[in-house]
């Protein structure tokens, strides 16, 4: 079969991922075809090694013994309307360009999303939200490769099974499909999202305001909180929120507000359905003691947004591995309340 897919040896992936951490891949790839994508799966199945799909490395976290396997970058580009405010987009494509274009042809549905690094394929995956929107509001359908079938599928929204920070892809078949393409579905002059209470304060009072003012609100809120990739700023160099916001039973506010030695009413907390209620995991860690810029090690937590571990710099996996650690057991100690990892784990 002619190759197009050029397979190196020994790279570090550490400059692949925003928290710049980890060793290296005994072999990768870099995907810039589904013809390609379609290779590096035989390729691994062939010289029997496992296979991991990196997109734009914003949600990893590699050990420091590296992946002994074939990482396949997916770099699949392309935006093209479809009609009907459809809009087909490639897994490569690097998310917040779509935004910024999806904003500036005033399509609504994806300004609170502004700013989120990593790349198109990489947003169905964990469902990402922000500001008071989610990605599973505004797509379609997915285009992938299904790594069991050895096919093509086309997965509608309902398949996808969207549901906070979770999906088909992460939770339900994890690394089963391939993602080369989401098509997203936007509404034309729609009206921004101002649900956000930050978002509100900043916009309060103003008449019609802007898909791009909203997103370069949302971006700039980012900024100011190390959330948005910015060169040469230590807080970014993160996986973005490292923990995710616990959803438990209702009942126990009482006794969270108890642990916490504060007034029931005085508990941050949404309704997260069927009697239960999502805490900030950010508010949890700070009674426990662990505030913004906590840690002394090359890890610590950001100095502007209490739930981003960050790599202060030469920080290695095992830094991060003890400071998280160090975190779930003081929250669990405290509250009760196991805390889940939101980065994924290579290797
Ligand atoms: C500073 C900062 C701020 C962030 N803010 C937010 C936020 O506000 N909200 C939020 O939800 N997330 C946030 N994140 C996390 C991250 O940006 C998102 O999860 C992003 O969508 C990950 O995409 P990626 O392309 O970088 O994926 P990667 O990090 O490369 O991969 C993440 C997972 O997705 C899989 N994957 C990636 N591409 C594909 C594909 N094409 N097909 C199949 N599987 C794939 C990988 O195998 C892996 O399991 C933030 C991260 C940082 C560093």
């Amino acid at each position: 079969m002619p190759s197009g897919l050029q397979i190196r040896k020994e790279i570090a992936l550490a400059p692949f991922t925003t928290f710049a951490i980890g060793g290296a891949a005994r072999y990768f790839a870099v995907a810039t075809t589904e013809e390609e994508v379609v290779e590096g799966v035989f390729w691994a199945r062939e010289h029997g090694v496992r296979l991991f799909v990196l997109g734009g490395g914003s949600n990893l976290l590699v050990r420091d013994s590296g992946f002994a396997g074939l990482v396949l970058k997916i770099a699949v580009m392309g935006m093209e309307a479809r009609g009907g405010n459809l809009f087909d987009v490639g897994a490569g494509e690097v998310w917040d360009r779509f935004v910024e274009r999806m904003t500036s042809l005033g399509m609504a549905g994806v300004e609170c999303l502004a700013g989120i690094p990593g790349s198109v394929g990489g947003t169905p995956v964990q469902n990402v939200g922000a500001y008071g929107q989610e990605v599973a509001e505004t797509i379609e359908s997915v285009r992938a490769f299904d790594r069991e079938k050895f096919e093509w599928v086309e997965l509608e929204k309902a398949a996808c099974r969207f549901r906070y920070r979770e999906s088909l892809f992460n939770t339900d078949e994890p690394g089963r499909y391939i993602v080369t393409r989401v098509r997203f579905r936007l509404r034309p002059q729609g009206e921004p999202n101002l649900r956000y209470a930050d978002l509100q304060r900043r916009f309060a009072g103003k008449e019609g305001v802007t898909l791009m003012e909203v997103a370069t609100a949302v971006r700039e809120i980012r900024r100011q909180k190390g959330m948005l990739l910015v060169e040469g700023d230590p807080d970014c160099r993160s996986a973005g929120s490292f923990f995710k916001n616990p959803i438990v039973a209702g009942e126990r506010l009482a006794e969270i507000a108890a642990a916490a030695g504060v007034e029931e009413s005085k508990v941050p907390h949404w309704p997260a359905g069927e009697g239960k209620i999502k805490v900030p995991a950010a508010w949890l860690l700070e009674q426990a003691g662990f505030v913004k810029g906590y840690g002394v090690g090359p890890a610590g937590i950001s100095t502007r947004h209490t739930l981003a571990l960050t790599n202060r710099g030469g920080a290695t996996f095992a830094d991060v591995e003890r400071l998280q650690d160090e975190i779930v057991r003081g929250v669990l100690a405290r509250f009760g309340i196991a805390l889940e990892r939101e980065p994924v784990l290579v290797g």
